[in-house]
């Protein structure tokens, strides 16, 4: 009996450990086809497992809140919003040039599309150090699971994902299609003088620049009474405002 038990572990190591590859496979397998598709051009495991942990944290609110095609962008940029939303960056400038004579500000306000959100988020350094913090947690608390998902394991697993929190904070970027800036709800300020930013959207230059010299709270002075909320506290980025455009009959599609 000894015997066979010894054998029966000698000859099973590989079957014994639940691979990551199958968990993540089955907890992806019932997100929308659009998200499916972002995992697919992820680079890497760990960045595709923080995806997905955004994705299941998304919930319901996944499909409305995923970002435009370039044409939603096309078609968003020649309507009523837009020039809404043009209109209320104009009165914050002009609040901020008046209240802070020689300097001004900057924003892009070209959506941010689902490419150029992916294409961050394979590249951000920032984001791969978290992904493979969330790596190293997953394969840990895999080492109890069976070794192929079923039902209950996968529910567990995706339990797992929408708990773990990052350490010490928040990625610096929304897992790709999930960015507020993917529907033009978000908006990055900097702040400039003689047409050069002199505060960037770098998380560097937080401490050194936005706080130590003053623009976080200007900027955020010039936000009063706007349809601007913020800035994000988590990540700490005092660029980024969160606009909430007029309540519309007939807007863009949801
Ligand atoms: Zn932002």
């Amino acid at each position: 009996m000894r015997v066979l038990l010894l054998l029966a572990s000698l000859a099973a190591p590989a079957l014994a450990f639940a691979s990551i590859d199958e968990y993540l496979l089955a907890v992806t397998h019932d997100l929308s086809p659009a998200a499916k598709d972002a995992v697919q051009h992820i680079d890497g495991q760990p960045r595709q497992l923080l995806a997905v942990r955004g994705y299941l944290r998304a919930g319901r609110q996944l499909q409305s809140r995923w970002s435009w095609s370039a044409e939603e962008i096309r078609a968003y940029e020649a309507g009523q919003e837009y020039r809404d939303l043009l209109s209320e960056i104009a009165t914050v400038r002009a609040r901020f040039e008046a209240a802070n004579p020689g300097y001004s500000l900057y924003a892009n306000t070209t959506a941010r599309s689902l490419d150029l959100q992916l294409q961050r988020w394979n590249s951000n350094k920032s984001v791969g150090v978290i992904a493979d913090r969330l790596h190293q947690a997953a394969v840990r608390e895999l080492t109890a699971y069976p070794a192929h998902p079923d039902a209950k394991a996968t529910l567990r697993f995706a339990d797992f994902l929408r708990a773990w929190r990052p350490v010490p904070s928040a990625a610096p970027l929304a897992a790709p299609g999930l960015s507020l800036h993917g529907r033009s709800r978000a908006i990055d300020f900097q702040i400039v003088q003689n047409g050069r930013i002199i505060a960037p959207t770098e998380v560097a230059k937080v401490r050194s620049v936005w706080e130590g010299q003053g623009w976080a709270t200007r900027l955020a002075a010039a936000m009063r009474d706007s349809r601007f909320a913020g800035p994000l506290q988590s990540p700490n980025e005092p660029w980024h405002y969160e606009y909430a455009p007029r309540a519309r009959a007939v807007g863009v599609k949801e």
